[in-house]
Order: C-alpha cells, then sequence, then structure tokens
C-alpha cells in the first residue's frame, strides 16, 4: 500500500523568475484536495487564458483550461525575481500563481509571456526548453531563465513564438 506520502513527493513545483527559473519540489505549494473540482481564475488572468485557448485553438490544439481546472490566482512571491509559478501533482490541477508587484509592473507582452510559460507547464505539461536565436534572443518562451538567452517576445514575435510554443505539445 502506498502512503500518502508518497504522491505529496510527485508534486512538482516549477518556479519561473525572471532572470532565471528552475524547477524544484515544494511542498510548502500543496494545496488541499477541497480546493479541486472548481479552478477559480482571477479576473485579470481570464483574458489571458481565453487568449491562450484560442491561440492553440489557431493551431489545431484544443485546450479547455476549465476542464483541465487551471487555477490562476495572484499573490506577492516573496523570492526576489520570481515572477510566477506553476504547481501541480499527480492528483492535483496545476495552479499558477503571478506575483503581484512583478504583474503591476509589466506590460501587456511581458504580461503574456509569464502566463503563457507558465500555462506551457501547467496545461501543455511541458518542461523548459532552451536555445537561442542567431541574435541571442530565447528559442523559446519556455526557456528557463539559466542560460544567457535575450527575452524578445513583442508583437512582431509574437505569432512565432507561439507557433514554437504550441509546436512542442503536438
Ligand atoms: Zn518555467
Amino acid at each position: 500500500m502506498k502512503s500518502p506520502i508518497r504522491y505529496l513527493l510527485l508534486l512538482v513545483s516549477i518556479i519561473c523568475l525572471l532572470s532565471s527559473c528552475r524547477n524544484e519540489e515544494d511542498l510548502s505549494d500543496f494545496k488541499l484536495a477541497e480546493e479541486q473540482g472548481n479552478a477559480e481564475v482571477d479576473l485579470s488572468l481570464a483574458g489571458y487564458f481565453q487568449n491562450f485557448e484560442t491561440e492553440a485553438l489557431k493551431r489545431g490544439i484544443v485546450i479547455d483550461l476549465d476542464a483541465l481546472n487551471v487555477s490562476g490566482e495572484f499573490q506577492e512571491i516573496s523570492e526576489d525575481g520570481v515572477a510566477g509559478t506553476c504547481t501541480y501533482g499527480s492528483h492535483q490541477p496545476g495552479q499558477i500563481v503571478i506575483d503581484q508587484t512583478f504583474w503591476n509592473q509589466a506590460g501587456f507582452f511581458l504580461r503574456e509571456m509569464i502566463v503563457f510559460h507558465e500555462l506551457g507547464h501547467c496545461a501543455l505539461m511541458l518542461d523548459h526548453r532552451e536555445g537561442q536565436n542567431a541574435d541571442g534572443t530565447c528559442a523559446s518562451i519556455m526557456r528557463s531563465g539559466l542560460e544567457a538567452c535575450r527575452d524578445n517576445y513583442q508583437a512582431l514575435t509574437r505569432a512565432d513564438y507561439l507557433d514554437e510554443l504550441f509546436g512542442q505539445s503536438r
């Protein structure tokens, strides 16, 4: 018989930094089962969640974040440089937390990049993808931040980055 602690240990927390990003187990992020079932998404995040589904569908991928029960909320993340986290486990839907201070200071594209990065983990179940283009810009918004590539998610590059993101999930 498996002990519940084994399931706890399966919990994976992915913490994404603006400047660096890493995977780590963080049991303190574990939420009680009673929070499952009706995932809440902060109204300020709902439009970004909807855009994620829309952009996926444009590329032939059906994503239903309600059905996946992915939640999204703002908190003050105490760790320096952490813009967002995705936490999920084998018996737990994804929970996305975005740092409130980061959000207040970020523009549309930076906000979308972070939310879509976290949804890449929590909805597409993607890991990080490193690499850079010839000009030093990041090859993927799923970059870990541990390498020296430069973020370049903006109006002119958005479609290509989203092709790359959703292309990974095929
Ligand atoms: Zn990440």
